[in-house]
């Protein structure tokens, strides 16, 4: 393979080259695992003399994109390319910092990616129509950007997209994927399942909430109100008759506050505006239903927990929680349960490590939790390890 040295990461003092892909990279191994406890344990490992190397460097080959692994050494090397917002940044950039800095333990780089993604991830209807002049993420790939929240377990990152996705891709893209530079971007089933539910269950509300003030309205004061009528009755069959599913923005401002004027009277036009935006609400409060997530209150907490408490707590040897809580706890109760489901959904920020040991001539498996981000699971686990200890 041809490698191409990327030059704004290649350093002459450097120690360590970085091979991702065809790109390679040459930086300071000792910065990398000041920030990363994954590189600390990697680059622990003393390296045979016989292994290879460039300019007397030894490599690390990872395996991964080597878009996202120029970001991520960039956001690190270079402290003025990847800032907190409302610096702007790209979508590419946060997603590559993002997957690599969840994958090689480096928090402050996660937390800062996900202030990022919080400012294009609207949970209330004030904040979707304050989107996207509130995010500083520039364009999105709403596929790519799916993916990366599924694959991390951030589903208050996921309503928008779901959103746009629903509405704006006609099905046959949402069962067949988005074509890009690379192969084809295919959404996993079940996230087609819950795509094509959502757009069925929005064509529905569209029809029922956005567009009930053509159908009935309270016209008490209304001027002309057999004119009134016949006008929203045309209007209602034109729209129902195009294929635009908007169901949050059909009607915008301009339209309320120009167009709708030529139509109706001034009392059918602001009743109007108030039915349509209590129809709006009324879809997005629906919307968690629909996409198959939890509450509005739940998904901002779940936000909230992510920008405010960033830090992840890391147990300080899992010695000592190694008088395991497989004694302890039963395999079958809730508490267990939790457990494993909070390391599933953690993916990979709290992780269940099994090792199995010789105790006398048995051999035992042991459960350890090494980290936590949660306070309560933190706090349960270090008072574990106390009563073991
Ligand atoms: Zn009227």
């Amino acid at each position: 393979m041809d490698l191409t040295r990327v030059d704004d990461l290649w350093f002459p003092e450097g120690g360590l080259v970085i091979q991702a892909g065809s790109r390679i990279f040459r930086v300071a191994g000792s910065i990398l695992a000041a920030r990363s406890s994954i590189f600390k344990d990697m680059l622990a490992i003393p390296q045979p003399a016989s292994q290879p190397t460039i300019e007397g460097c030894p490599i690390v080959v990872l395996h991964d994109s080597p878009e996202h692994t120029e970001y991520f050494l960039k956001a690190i090397f270079d402290s003025s390319f990847f800032e907190r917002p409302p610096a702007p940044t790209t979508f590419p950039v946060v997603a590559g910092v993002l997957r690599l800095s969840t994958k090689y333990d480096v928090n402050y780089l996660r937390h800062r990616a996900l202030l990022h993604l919080a400012t294009a991830s609207p949970l209330s209807l004030d904040e979707y129509d304050a989107f996207p002049s509130a995010s500083t993420l520039g364009a999105q790939n709403f596929f790519t950007r799916l993916l990366l929240a599924n694959d991390l377990g951030i589903q208050w990152a996921m309503p928008l997209v779901i959103f746009k996705i629903s509405c704006s891709f006609p099905v046959d893209t949402i069962l067949c994927g988005v074509p890009q530079d690379q192969p084809t971007l295919h959404l996993p089933l079940s996230l087609q399942r819950v795509c094509l539910t959502a757009r069925n269950s929005l064509i529905f509300a569209q029809v029922h909430d956005t567009f009930s003030f053509m159908r009935v309205l309270d016209n008490a004061g209304c001027t002309k109100p057999d004119q009134c009528r016949s006008r929203r009755m045309r209007l209602l069959s034109i729209v129902t008759r195009k294929e635009a599913l908007a169901p949050l923005g059909y009607f915008l401002s301009s339209w309320w506050e120009e167009t709708s004027l030529e139509m109706l009277c001034n009392t059918c036009c602001r009743e109007g505006r108030t039915q349509y935006e209590e129809g709006r609400q009324r879809i997005w409060d629906r919307l968690p239903e629909m996409f198959g997530l939890p509450s509005w209150e739940d998904l901002r907490a779940a936000r909230e927990a992510d920008v405010t408490r960033p830090e992840m707590r890391t147990l300080k040897s899992g010695c000592t929680l190694a008088r395991s809580l497989h004694d302890l706890v039963d395999t079958e109760s809730d508490e267990w349960v939790n457990l494993v489901e909070c390391a599933m959904a953690a993916r990979g920020r709290y992780q269940l490590h099994g090792i199995c040991m010789l105790e006398g001539d048995k051999m035992r498996t042991w459960i350890v939790p090494l980290r936590t981000d949660g306070e309560e699971l933190f706090a349960g686990l270090v008072k574990l390890s106390q009563q073991l200890c």
